[in-house]
């Protein structure tokens, strides 16, 4: 295919298929893909990787340079021999003439030599335009590579043949269509505004009807030319660009350009140019954000947090690069950085004899699927002889998104070496009480910032809140809440049975100087307990139910509710919806809870309540009673009501005990009016 191949500007590197990693790879000389065409070249490489032929695949695609910038590479992805290394070479192009030929072979459309060349000879179609501009759809197919495995290369390539007689076809006489590499597609075509979303969508649709028992399906970006001129490179960029917001998206099937996008792009690729540098040159600083017990005031942990402290471009927020290393991979290199640095200080700490508290250090989702990442903690925790009870490691829920068997694993050898794992995040959306049961937490970290407008003792998030913290607390996991700012936050958090705190009413995260000095200044305290196992089978059995949620809102045991029972007092954990039913008066989950379950009760009703749950203490077993109860509605109505309980207790701790309760309104029955049966049942 191509004409000279120039050995300047040359490189290579290689790649090991089944560790995932290069295995020359040079802090000075790494191979970065620009975040656009990420996803070509991992399908490159898993496509290389798991053919059981030799194979070469070519795709021009924009990589780091040397100097850090990015450009336009001619990359290959070779596999010499099915399951050795594989070699990537990349070969500038700029400047050099790689090919004169600009028909790709195999559909007949233009290559992208061809559309360059096309492109450059039409700069006046581009910038004479009134109001028609010129559209540049770009799409690729979604899994292209399963289609060559399941039926073999000649339908592959029977495929590509029949897309290019689509694109042809789609881009008329004055249009142009292009076979970029791979299973990559351009079309350039002249089309009004009103027209343009239909001319894509009949496009994709067309590809759809292609004769395989397999979805051929495609997301395009779009690029809308404007009178400035661009290089053909610069207009399939964009329109790439655009498409990296929906790949692989089945509602969104296409998605155009905007300035916007190419921006945040930008950032994206400074950050990446700068991430090595920054972290051979100790740019990234550890921070320490104090913990509390804010029963005692003792300082009882701290959680270490990454700061990028860039010579020219100043101090980087972490919400800013994280998400990016996230994305690329970066992000274990980093917390491996930020590991040894914290193994580093608490040696310092042991050494000078200093007190010391637990640190957690953030660890994410990426790191697990790093080769030997858990052996490369334990290296440079030995390598510093620090005990592991003085490190906690932080992960976020999302963690075990797809595959909590995988993430268990990991768990169970965390655990073996002596780590304690926290939860991060609990409350930011995936949180269900059930990922508990799934994965072997051992803290949970509840971050205010993520609940409603501002949790405290005087608004609707309070009942909420308090409620998860009961049912954490029955699963005997102990809870840190994090983002704290205001006393009254603390102080209800406090009242729920959440002592410990993070957050900036008791202090910002600090630089290490700052941390040393607040706490030789600073009582310490016994840190946050370990993970307790509940006193009862019985609590034990009931939450080991596959699905707690289930078994509580599951509507047709009838009106059913959780509650807490210490001190002579009741409160709900929580109560399903025929719960809500059964009593009328148009209650919510809220109002139910913000009421004390005993409030209605005249004394004799009350009475015989405490008496049953005493009985149903003692016996272990299913206990009833009937019990006349006011009930007031949230626009002050009242109501009597005579309701039938049966309560089971389901734990019991030291100073509680945990019940189930499934009631019924037997007010008509016992008043001796005519029930009618509900045949909506
Ligand atoms: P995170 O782990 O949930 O960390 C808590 C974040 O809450 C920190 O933001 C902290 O400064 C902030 N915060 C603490 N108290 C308060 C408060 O009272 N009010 C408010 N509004 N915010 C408070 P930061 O340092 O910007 O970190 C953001 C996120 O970046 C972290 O969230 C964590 O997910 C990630 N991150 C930070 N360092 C690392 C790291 O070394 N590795 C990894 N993988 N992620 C890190
Ligand atoms: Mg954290
Ligand atoms: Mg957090």
């Amino acid at each position: 295919m191509r004409d000279t191949m120039p050995k300047q500007g040359s490189r290579m590197f290689v790649y090991n298929a089944e560790e995932k990693a290069f295995a020359t790879a040079s802090q000075t000389d790494c191979l970065v893909i620009a975040p656009e065409d990420m996803d070509c070249f991992n399908r490159m490489l898993e496509e290389a990787a798991s053919l059981k032929q030799p194979a070469a695949n070519y795709a021009t695609l924009r990589a780091q340079t040397e100097d850090g910038g990015f450009a336009n590479y001619y990359v290959g992805v070779i596999c010499a021999a099915p399951g050795s290394d594989i070699i990537i070479t990349l070969t500038e192009i700029s400047g050099v003439c790689l090919n004169s030929q600009k028909i790709d072979s195999l559909t007949g459309l233009l290559n992208r030599n061809g559309l360059s060349a096309w492109v450059d000879e039409h700069e006046e179609i581009f910038t004479d335009i009134e109001d028609e501009k010129y559209m540049v759809v770009y799409f690729d197919v979604q899994r292209f590579k399963v289609v060559n495995e399941m039926y073999g290369l000649a339908e592959g390539d029977r495929l590509l043949k029949y897309i290019g007689e689509v694109v042809a076809e789609a881009a008329g006489e004055d249009g142009v269509g292009c076979h970029l590499d791979s299973d990559r597609f351009v079309i350039v075509v002249k089309r009004p505004p009103d027209k343009r979303d239909l001319f894509v969508e009949t496009l994709l649709d067309e590809i759809l009807d292609f004769d395989l028992p397999f979805e051929v399906s495609c997301n395009a970006g779009i690029y809308v030319t404007t009178k400035n001129f661009h290089s053909a490179d610069t207009l399939v960029d964009r329109a790439i660009i655009a498409q990296s917001l929906v790949k692989g998206s089945y509602t969104k099937r296409f998605n155009y350009y905007t300035e916007e996008l190419r921006k945040n792009l930008l950032t994206e690729q400074e950050i990446i140019g700068m991430m090595r540098a920054g972290l051979r040159d100790e740019q990234f600083a550890i921070y320490y954000q104090p913990q509390y017990d804010h029963a005692t005031g003792m300082l009882v942990g701290a959680e270490a947090l990454v700061r990028w402290q860039h010579p020219e471009k100043g101090l980087i927020s972490p919400g800013l690069f994280i998400p990016v290393f996230e994305k690329n991979g970066f992000i274990t290199q980093l917390d491996l950085y930020v590991f040894e640095k914290v193994c580093q200080f608490l040696r310092f700490c042991l050494d000078e004899g200093m007190v010391i508290v637990p640190i957690s250090t953030n660890l994410t989702r990426h790191d697990f699927f790093y080769p030997n990442f858990i052996d490369t903690l334990e290296g440079i925790r030995k390598k510093y002889d620090i005990p592991p009870e003085f490190i906690r490691l932080e992960i976020t829920e999302s963690v075990a998104l797809g595959n909590s068997q995988f993430i268990n694993e990991a768990m169970e050898r965390l655990h073996s070496y002596g780590y304690v794992v926290e939860m991060d995040d609990f409350g930011s959306g995936y949180s269900s009480l059930n990922i508990l049961k799934d994965i072997d937490f051992d803290i949970i970290k509840l971050d205010m910032r993520f609940l409603e407008n501002g949790q405290d003792e005087t608004n609707r998030g309070g009942t909420i809140l308090s409620s998860v913290v009961r049912m954490v607390n029955w699963l005997g996991v102990p809870v840190i809440a994090e983002g704290v700012e205001t006393v009254s936050q603390a102080n209800f958090l406090k009242s729920i049975g959440c002592n410990y705190i993070q957050g900036f009413l008791y202090s910002k995260p600090l630089p290490e100087d700052e941390y040393k000095q607040h706490i030789s200044m600073t009582n310490v305290g016994v840190s946050i307990p370990q993970k307790k196992l509940l006193d009862t089978l019985d609590a034990g059995n009931f939450f080991a139910n596959d699905s707690l949620e289930e078994l509580i809102f599951n509507n047709f045991v009838g009106g059913a509710a959780i509650f807490d029972y210490r001190d002579g007092k009741l409160e709900i954990v929580r109560v399903n919806e025929s719960y809500l039913a059964e009593l009328g008066l148009e209650l919510s989950e809220k109002d139910v809870m913000s009421q004390s379950l005993l409030d209605g009760f005249d004394d004799e009703g009350r009475e015989s309540y405490l008496e049953m749950l005493e009985r149903a203490i003692e016996t272990g077993a299913e206990q009833e009673c009937e019990t006349w109860r006011t009930l007031t509605s949230a626009d002050g109505r009242e109501e009597r009501l005579c309701v039938r309980s049966n309560v089971i207790m389901v734990g019991k701790s030291k100073d509680a005990y945990l019940f189930y309760a499934r009631i019924r309104n037997i007010t008509s029955e016992i008043d001796g009016i005519a029930v009618l049966p509900d045949l909506k049942m």
